[in-house]
């Protein structure tokens, strides 16, 4: 499988019959992250190569460090083969705003939002995927009105994907970071037996205690490709990351670079 970074946690993964892109049709205009470069994004909007066989599209969440309306109904309509599974906001912003052509693509799309901590299954032409509803991490603000601390991402839906493509199992974990509630830390347990090739996390989710535990106990993965960094974390991050973590950990310096695993 080749794993190619598109910029935050945008990934293309492909192998001999099948290509995912995750997160990745977003502008990638906004640092501090990684920029897509114009003719990048232009080729993913059109739907041309290396983006002209895109099997599935899936996204963890709306913001758009993630997910751009414009690029991704722009790659639909101009490739009825592939297909798109994403939480149902994703639906509602691409049905609001783009009303006259969204009739075009409507079977494309496929809204999913499994009760929270909770799984469900699909199959999209041989794409096996089990989607789990897990919180976006908590952002706090002050209410200035009432000087209660808000969580600014409380309304956000938010999935997390374990894949199997072509026998190689990828789990991808978007801005979810594990929580105080017991419950946050059932959809690992379910992975305990899963032999996970490649998982990719966030820094907030390596860096934090309770992530430290659920990666070595349950998700266990062979490698894992460290996400969402700006770009000037990357070389100083490393240090505060436990050894036995260090050993497997991939971290891209440029849009459109590739891996193979
Ligand atoms: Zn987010």
């Amino acid at each position: 499988m080749e794993i190619t970074y598109i910029s935050n946690e945008g990934f293309m993964f492909k192998t001999e019959n099948k290509t995912v892109l995750i997160d990745s049709l977003h502008r990638g205009e906004y640092p501090p992250y990684d920029l897509i470069k114009p003719h990048v994004l232009e080729q993913m909007q059109k739907a041309v190569a290396p983006f002209d066989k895109i099997d599935l599209i899936l996204f963890t969440h709306h913001h758009y460090d993630h997910f751009d309306p414009y690029t991704t109904i722009l790659h639909l309509s101009n490739n009825s083969k592939t297909k798109l599974v994403a939480p149902p906001q994703i639906q509602n912003i691409l049905q609001e705003h783009f009303s006259e052509i969204y009739d075009l693509v409507e079977g494309q799309i496929n809204s999913c939002l499994p009760k929270l901590y909770t799984c469900e299954t699909m199959n999209i032409d041989g794409i096996e995927l089990k989607i789990y509803q897990v919180p976006h991490s908590e952002y706090l603000e002050m209410n200035e009105i009432t000087g209660d601390k808000v969580n600014k991402h409380a309304t956000v839906k938010h999935l997390m994907f374990l894949l199997e493509i072509d026998e190689k199992k990828i789990l991808h974990v978007g801005d979810s970071i594990p929580n105080d509630d017991k419950k946050s830390i059932e959809p690992y347990k379910e992975m305990i037996d899963d032999q996970i090739d490649v998982a990719f996390l966030s820094n907030w989710f390596i860096l934090n205690p309770k992530g430290q535990e659920i990666i070595e106990k349950y998700i266990k993965p062979e490698q894992i490709v460290l996400m969402h960094l700006e770009s000037e974390e990357k070389t100083k991050i490393s240090k505060d990351i436990p050894k036995n973590i260090q050993s497997k950990l991939t971290i891209f310096d440029n849009s459109m670079e590739s891996i193979t695993i």
